[in-house]
């Protein structure tokens, strides 16, 4: 690299030959007070200002190396890697300290304030100032209490795609991630949900019909007792059960009509059309309630995974859209 138009032809000389004085920099002069930096390659010191970089610089300067170093006439090492290495500015305009760490920002403050003013530039529709303010400190926070983050809607999402639809297509529709959690939430919400419920309803129907069949049992039942006085008598202030077990295994289906299994009905007989008739069945006790239980439990936790998939799918979503609200800011 040859010097720079600004920059005068190299001396060696490192004392002013009026006063004795050490003498720095391209314009060899004595130190002043003047803002300056160290040269990596020659161990000089030169003026910010002589150099043409403006004074806000100072703290990023990383690694520099001055015009005669640069320029292959004073110094060590290869050349080509005497290069001014600057450390990253702070993103937020005006603001010439370096980035802290990891971090894009010179301080917390400092992100917040660039958020604030991406947003504002943003102006996405729909949006209240305190959704803003919201998701400015959601960007901000690194970590997140899992239970509360995620579980309000993100902001109207069409108005944020207006912005840079096919980024937005890229970052945000097409994410693996997103995809899966969103084709799991389908299938719970559109099949293995319905399901569940439909089953419960298909027991409620049956359970329905058991009860027509033995209300119909023990309406011809008190039928022929009412023709037969001496057997109401012996059978008066007895509490007989009288109602059939009704276990059914296909109970997805109605076996027949009422009037068809009443017309079958014959205690002799233990079942008819696979529905258990017996009077008095221990083996089945309770079997409607117990397998109605376990639906309704089966429902609930499926429920409680809907609640979780819904979670992270929104938690999901912020995360790409903070990626999208970077890549969109960092195009313009
Ligand atoms: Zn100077
Ligand atoms: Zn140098
Ligand atoms: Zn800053
Ligand atoms: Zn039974």
């Amino acid at each position: 690299m040859s010097l720079p138009p600004w920059c005068p032809p190299y001396t060696a000389r490192k004392k002013s030959p009026v006063t004795g004085e050490e003498v720095y920099c391209i314009c060899k002069k004595t130190d002043s007070g003047e803002l300056m930096v160290g040269c990596d390659g020659c161990d000089d010191w030169f003026h910010f200002s002589c150099l043409k970089i403006p004074d806000k610089y100072k703290e990023l300067v990383f690694s520099f190396y001055c015009p005669y170093c640069q320029a292959g006439i004073t110094g060590v090492g290869p050349v080509q890697e005497r290069r001014t290495i600057w450390k990253r500015k702070c993103r937020l305009s005006g603001c010439f300290k370096p980035c802290r760490d990891a971090s894009k920002y010179c301080s917390e403050e400092h992100g917040e304030q660039y958020m604030k003013q991406a947003l504002a530039r943003l102006q996405v529709k729909g949006r209240t100032r305190n959704e803003q303010e919201l998701l400015v400190k959601r960007m901000l926070e690194s970590s997140h209490d899992f239970q509360t983050f995620g579980q309000h809607p993100f902001a109207d999402e069409p108005a944020v795609r207006q912005e840079d639809p096919s980024l937005y297509d890229t970052i945000v529709c097409e994410d693996q991630r997103l995809q899966e959690l969103q084709q799991n939430h389908k299938e719970l919400q559109e099949q293995t949900i319905p399901s569940i419920t439909k089953a419960l309803e298909s027991l409620r129907t049956y359970k329905q019909w058991l009860d027509d069949v033995n209300n119909k049992l023990l309406a011809a039942k008190g039928d022929s007792l009412a023709n037969d006085t001496r057997q109401t008598k012996k059978t008066n202030g007895k509490k007989q059960k009288t109602t059939i077990c009704g276990y059914y295994t296909h109970w997805e289906a109605l076996p027949c009509t009422p009037d068809d299994l009443v017309a079958q009905f014959n205690t002799t007989i233990p079942a008819i059309n696979g529905v258990c008739t017996k009077i008095n069945c221990h083996k089945h006790a309770n079997w409607s309630t117990i397998t109605a239980d376990q639906l309704a439990n089966q429902l609930r936790s499926l429920q409680a995974h809907d609640d979780r998939l819904r979670l992270l799918i929104n938690t999901r979503k912020e995360q790409l859209m903070i990626q999208f609200y970077e890549r969109s800011l960092l195009k313009n």
